[in-house]
């Protein structure tokens, strides 16, 4: 079972968050068209043929989706973590380097699950709590802040610092040299295993909102949807451009999701963006990864919601 914490199975999970409506949705006259259906299964509803009952009868405007797991409104920030970061964090100690992103349009609750709110604190904060009850003093651990943002990296912990570049060691180990980190107090030795000393690295990531990526998923869509008739998408011609200039980390992240999946394809390529440059010792191989896909329930979002849930459908195949 992947959500076995101790299954040396566990090495990528696929998630799905579902916000709630919000008061402004509502306003808009925007209604429900995604339904979790238990643990694992939501359900997509095409708003547009929702009052069709032919369509309904013959459920041609129905789409299930599976997941290794699904959260809706009623789940909280300490279940997403128990089922994400949790597991994670219990690796991290191992050794094992660990990936763990939000994916999802702008305002489907990517930051609301990293970061939170001082009442309901996201996946950074208890991760970093579940960490330290983890620990002794035989580790050190060190906290590093960063942003891409067209392709530029900066330090958020030294933001005056100017850009950075990324290295890769002759042992393939990826590095941003002059990144500060800061020192978690009390834990300042090295973990030594048969006089060998552990390195893990653990990265949450924020990423950019995913509707400027959306060419990546229209072409998962041509490639793996059986039925593409069923939901028809709009033109969406000047996002692709936009995508393109905007977020190449985000498509180079798609392009190694896709090798990473396929049954064929053995070479991945992470050396288009920054961020997949970054990731490279911390995504496929051993290391243990984790999407968080997120979307709005507001038919008023179903476009990108669909092709939010196509794009982690592709990634469960990794
Ligand atoms: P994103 O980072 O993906 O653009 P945000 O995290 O900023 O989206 O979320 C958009 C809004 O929805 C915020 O006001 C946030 O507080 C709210 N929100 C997101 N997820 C949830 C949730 N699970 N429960 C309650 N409110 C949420
Ligand atoms: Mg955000």
């Amino acid at each position: 079972d992947k959500l076995d914490p101790t299954s040396s199975v566990l090495r990528q999970l696929v998630v799905v968050r579902v916000r709630p409506l919000n008061s402004a949705e509502k306003a808009r006259k925007a209604f429900q068209c995604v339904f979790p259906l238990d643990k694992r299964r939501v359900l997509l509803v095409d708003p547009e043929k929702f009052e069709n009952n032919i369509l309904r009868q013959n459920r041609q405007h129905e789409r299930k989706f599976e997941f290794d797991a699904t959260f809706g409104a009623v789940s909280n920030q300490e279940d997403v973590h128990e089922t994400t970061t949790g597991p994670i964090v219990d690796s991290v100690v191992q050794g094992y380097n660990a990936t763990v992103f939000a994916y999802g349009a702008t305002g489907s609750g990517k930051t609301f699950t990293m970061i939170g709110t001082k009442e309901r604190p996201g996946l950074m904060t208890l991760m970093t709590k579940a960490l330290y009850e983890k620990l002794d003093n035989q580790y050190q651990v060190l906290l590093s802040y960063m942003e891409i943002y067209n392709e530029i990296i900066r330090d958020l912990l030294n933001p005056t610092g100017g850009d950075l570049e990324l290295l890769e060691d002759e042992r393939g180990n990826i590095r941003v040299p002059g990144l500060s980190s800061v020192k978690a107090p009390n834990l300042t030795r090295v973990m030594i295993v048969k006089n060998q000393t552990l390195h893990s690295k653990l990265f949450m990531i924020d990423l950019a909102g995913s509707e400027r990526a959306s060419n990546t998923q229209v072409s998962f869509l041509k490639h793996s949807h059986s039925h593409p008739q069923r939901f028809t998408l709009k033109n969406r011609g000047i996002r692709l451009k936009e995508g393109a200039a905007i977020n190449r980390s985000l498509l180079a992240l798609g392009n190694v999701i896709n090798s990473l999946a396929s049954k064929t394809t053995k070479y991945v390529n992470y050396r288009d963006s920054k961020l997949t440059r970054l990731l490279k010792d911390s995504l496929g191989g051993t290391a243990k990864t984790c999407m968080i896909a997120h979307v709005t329930p507001s038919s008023s979002n179903f476009e990108e919601t669909y092709n939010t849930l196509m794009y982690a459908s592709r990634a469960m195949n990794i």
